[in-house]
Parts: structure tokens; sequence; C-alpha cells
């Protein structure tokens, strides 16, 4: 997406498809789902020798050290991705490094859901991160409306779409 802006009709969007032309498309309203930002002001981080950057997020290590050795951050306030299952991944990671484990948060393919009607959930590298780092890929798409599993239980919206090692292909 370019832009959106108030219109008469009620929010004018101008989106650039991959490839494509830029087109101006016309809706009822426009859900905004981002912005979300760590809340750690008034922690009195400070006072415990930490300084968040200009966005609020704390510096951290594989083991989700911070810059006070003994003070560990996960969740929201240790960075992107801010989603719940990265959170409890890092309180793991964490806990078990103080425990003396070694261990390290390096994470390889991280799932998102978008809670939308069809739900749009990914995992790994997009089509367009596999190409601007020049991988040589094969792409599936396969529409739930061809998936008899799908149609019986009348969810025939979507599509599957793979990214795969193009070495590997055997099709
Ligand atoms: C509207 C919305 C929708 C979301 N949807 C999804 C989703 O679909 N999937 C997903 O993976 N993630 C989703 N998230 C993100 C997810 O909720 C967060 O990434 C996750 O909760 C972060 O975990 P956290 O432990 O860092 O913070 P939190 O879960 O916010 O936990 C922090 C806790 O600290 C407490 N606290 C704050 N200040 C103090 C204080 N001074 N003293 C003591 N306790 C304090 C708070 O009360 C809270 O219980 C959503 C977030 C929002 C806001």
């Amino acid at each position: 997406m370019k832009g959106c802006k108030k219109s008469a009709q009620g929010i004018e969007v101008t989106l650039v498809p991959p490839g494509g032309p830029e087109a101006k498309h016309e809706f009822e309203v426009a859900l905004v789902t981002i912005g979300r930002t760590p809340n750690s002001e008034n922690l009195g981080l400070e006072k415990a020798g930490l300084k968040t950057d200009s966005k609020g997020f704390l510096a951290v290590d594989a083991q989700r050290r911070t810059a006070v050795p003994h003070v560990y951050a996960i969740g929201d306030i240790a960075g992107q991705p801010l989603l719940a299952h990265k959170g409890s991944k890092e309180g793991i990671i964490a806990a078990e490094a103080m425990a003396g484990m070694k261990v390290a948060y390096d994470v390889v393919a991280m799932p998102a859901v978008i809670f939308t009607d069809p739900e749009i959930a990914t995992v790994g590298m997009t089509e367009a991160e596999a190409k601007a780092k020049d991988l040589d890929i094969r792409v599936g798409i396969f529409p739930f409306a061809a998936n008899g599993r799908a149609l019986s239980v009348s969810e025939s919206d979507g599509f599957v779409k793979m990214i795969g090692d193009g070495r590997r292909a055997v099709y």
C-alpha cells in the first residue's frame, strides 16, 4: 500500500501490486493494524542502568541478556516481531540461560498469523525475500477452491503458497 486518504465514499487507498501499475481503490473503512510499541516507559529501567532505544526497545543478546548482564528482557520490549509466541520462546531461552544451559535465540522460521477471515498465516521466507537474496526458488500456489477437504467444510476461500528450494525440485 502506498497511501490512503478520506474520500467522499469512505477511504481511497493507493495500492502498488508487485510488478504492476499503481491503482486507486475505494473502501468503506480501513482497519489499521500497525503501530504497536513496547510499554517500557515509567518502569524505572534507568535506575537499573538500562536505556531503551528511541522506539522504547531494549537491546538483548542471543540469550536475551540486556546491557546489565543479570537483567534479561523478553517479549515486546526485546524487539520485533511483536508476537506472543516469540515472547514465550524468548522466556524459555532466558530461563535456560539463567540456569547455565548453552542456549541461544536463533530462529530461522517464525510463524505469524493474521486473524482475519480467511485467516492469513505465514512461516519462513517470502517470495520477495527469497528473490532479494538471489535464491533459486520454485513457487507453487494451490487454491482451497480445488481442495476437497476445504470444500467439505465450506471454507473454499484462499490458497496455499509454497516457496521451495529450486535446487531440490523434483517436478
Ligand atoms: C490488539 C492486539 C492483538 C494482538 N494479536 C496478536 C496475535 O494475534 N498473535 C500474536 O502472536 N500476538 C498478538 N499480539 C501481540 C502480543 O499480545 C504481544 O506480542 C505479547 O503479549 C507480548 O508479550 P509481553 O510479555 O512482552 O507483554 P505483555 O503480554 O503485555 O505482558 C506484560 C505484562 O506486564 C504487566 N506490567 C506492565 N507494567 C508493569 C509494571 N510496572 N509492574 C508489573 N507488571 C507490569 C502487564 O500488565 C502485562 O501483564 C497482539 C497485541 C495486541 C495489542
